[in-house]
């Protein structure tokens, strides 16, 4: 399947929560999605007159959802599953974790991208350094004491100056050391489950998965 680029706010709309696609935009009254499931119309003439969802329905789209709000692909995203349900633990928390840990969503948690989809893109044209060499992969997972700063070339760059002016208030997660000023980052812990404020009941994932 391919990434799907299309009218991104859609996406928001079917699963009745912002999902962040947009940087600044998600943050204003442009967004559609203003209020919790019950007051968002899914997109299309019949919104919010769809039927009670049946529990394969509620699965498929919690899985849809996490996937989409984290840019991963389908393939992609059932390896993550089965690398979760092999390690110790909760298997729907050891996904949601390694899906916080990519190289991207590191990037955008620590507010040098809009969006994520803009942080994927800012990683895959090299712009940033894991540890002082450059890594040009999106998926690429950090480590505690990884460091993940803006490469020497791009600093002067006036866009990453607005972009982080931009995201001055947003809120920089516990496990990440992040310093505006020198563009980087350090990965204090991995992110816990109470870290991530995706609201998904994994849970419903990890019972799709189990039928297959
Ligand atoms: Fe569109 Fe962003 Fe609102 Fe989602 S959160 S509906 S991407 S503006």
């Amino acid at each position: 399947m391919a990434r799907y680029t299309g009218a991104v706010c859609r996406i928001c709309r079917r699963e009745g929560q912002k999902l962040f696609f947009k940087g600044d935009r998600c943050y204003t009254e442009k967004c559609p999605v203003v209020g919790g499931k019950d007051k968002v119309a899914a997109p299309g003439q019949h919104g919010l007159g769809r039927k009670k969802m049946s529990e394969y329905g509620i699965q498929l789209r919690e899985k849809q959802k996490t996937r989409k709000y984290y840019g991963v692909l389908e393939k992609q995203f059932a390896n993550y599953f089965e690398i979760a349900n092999k390690m110790p633990g909760i298997t729907g928390d050891n996904l949601l974790i390694l899906l916080e840990s990519r190289l991207d969503n590191v990037v955008y948690r620590s507010g040098f991208a809009m969006s994520r989809p803009e942080a994927r893109q800012l990683v895959t044209h090299g712009h940033f350094t894991v540890n002082g060499k450059k890594v040009n992969i999106p998926s690429y997972q950090v480590k505690p004491g990884d460091v993940i700063a803006l490469k020497e070339k791009s600093r002067g760059s006036e866009k990453f100056k607005t972009v982080i002016e931009a995201n001055g208030s947003r809120v920089t997660p516990q496990w990440l050391d992040v310093n505006r000023d020198t563009i980087e980052t350090k990965v204090i812990r991995l992110a816990n489950r109470e870290d991530i404020d995706l609201l998904v009941e994994e849970h419903y994932i990890v019972e799709l998965y189990s039928k297959n």
